[in-house]
């Protein structure tokens, strides 16, 4: 027989999301007469936008025609949609990229999944706890990190994100060559300050690090000091790879598109100490691993940038901004406390004393009718909290908020 890629047998189970959904099936069977909401969706539930939907069936009709009909195409995205997020994205904001930094892809995830390949097996990595999986679990396939030992792997940094310090990631002791950041944050629904992030880009320019930055959720950023991209802090352009979704933007996750931005300006260390650029290898990467995105998806996330797009999808993003503050505030009337949901689709509350993840979670489904997600799913640190979405429906969300506002624990 085949040996096996040993790496892939660290893996720890991810039974999250099948523990949750044996026990949603469980208590229906039982119950079959209560109505069980979902805030514990991390899919969006608004459908694509006019201008979008307008977009993709004008492109549909230009496949339909041989003058207008396209093949291949570049595996790293059309000129019109890096122009396009480039304006849109960056140069709106004062940021000041090149258009080919700017590599179109099929979705966030898989960048994010697939970047780490450019790197040494022995790259010290460090990552946000609790944090989105795909950081950690492709690390692992890869084979950069020991076994599992007390909850943790080995030769992983472990960046904590807890009440006790606001949720922001303290510099490591040791040395990080990668530092994976996730702001606004899933699960945590919280976000990092200007000042913060500076910390991070300092540290990165001292330490020769790279930081591999998941900005994901910009969209739903409120406040003035919560940065939309690592690049509006002085010295990221240096230092800093910048991962950005259609996905919950523009309600992509079924359509999608993506784009990562690697400027000409990041480089990493080549054997005998050459630098070498790192856009040179993602370009190399993509052209070799990826054929594009289909022309129709890439005109269909250009129309997110029209006049009517933006203030569309802009609409949408405020249906789940609200559903964030209805949550919110059901939430203090039950008397528990809760984090995030300002600059992110996610509410992050803190179970009651001496309640932990999981028995909030049946408590939940069981005195509420509500599903969410434990918190400890996402890491150790994620013990003692839970996490609520608001990309349900405006009506569904309202349903939820009045039983959890009544909810006795
Ligand atoms: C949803 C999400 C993404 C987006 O992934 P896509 O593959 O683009 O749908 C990326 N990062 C985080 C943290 C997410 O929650």
């Amino acid at each position: 027989m085949t040996d096996v890629n040993a790496n892939y047998l660290k893996l720890q189970g991810s039974y999250l999301f099948s523990t949750i959904a044996k026990k949603v099936a469980a208590y229906k069977a039982a119950h079959p007469q209560e109505q069980v909401i979902s805030l514990g969706i991390g899919d969006v539930s608004q459908p694509l936008v006019p201008a979008v939907v307008e977009a993709l069936h004008r492109a549909c009709d230009e496949m339909a025609h041989p003058e207008t009909f396209r093949g291949y195409g570049p595996e790293q995205g059309y000129v019109f949609l890096r122009e396009a997020v480039l304006k849109g994205d960056y140069l709106s904001r004062g940021i000041a990229l090149e258009a080919d930094e700017i590599f179109i892809s099929d979705g966030a995830k898989s960048d994010v999944a697939n970047f780490q390949e450019l790197f040494s097996i022995d790259s010290r990595i460090a990552l946000q706890d609790p944090v989105y999986p795909v950081y950690l679990d492709t690390n692992v396939m890869a084979g950069r990190t020991g076994q599992m030992q007390n909850g943790r792997f080995e030769r992983l940094i472990y960046l904590p994100c807890v009440e006790e310090n606001n949720f922001v990631p303290q510099l490591p002791a040791e040395h990080a060559d990668i530092i994976y950041l996730c702001s606004p944050n899933n699960p945590t629904g919280t976000a990092l300050t200007k000042t913060d992030l500076q910390k991070w880009v300092d540290y990165a320019r001292e330490h020769h690090s790279l930081i591999l930055y998941d900005s994901a959720y910009e969209a739903f950023i409120t406040q003035a000091d919560v940065p939309h991209s690592i690049y509006e802090i002085p010295g990221a352009k240096e230092v800093a790879v910048e991962f950005r979704s259609f996905s919950k933007t523009a309600g992509f996750t079924g359509t999608r598109c993506a784009y990562t931005v690697v400027p000409k300006a990041v480089h990493v260390k080549g054997p005998n100490g050459k630098s070498i650029s790192l856009h040179a290898l993602w370009l190399r990467r993509q052209t070799t691993k990826f054929n594009g995105v289909p022309y129709i998806v890439q005109r269909a996330a250009e129309a997110v940038y029209s006049a009517q797009g933006r203030v569309q999808t802009q609409q949408v993003i405020r249906i789940y901004q609200q559903n964030a503050r209805i949550i919110l505030d059901a939430l203090h009337q039950a008397g528990l406390t809760a984090f995030g949901g300002q600059n992110a689709p996610y509410v992050w509350l803190k179970t009651p004393k001496g309640v932990d993840s999981w028995s909030f979670f049946d408590t939940l489904l069981t005195e509420a009718q509500i599903v969410g997600t434990p918190g400890v799913g996402f890491g150790s640190c994620g013990e003692g909290y839970f996490r609520l979405t608001a990309f349900n429906t405006p009506d569904l969300t309202a349903q939820a908020a009045q039983r959890v506002a009544h909810l006795q624990i």
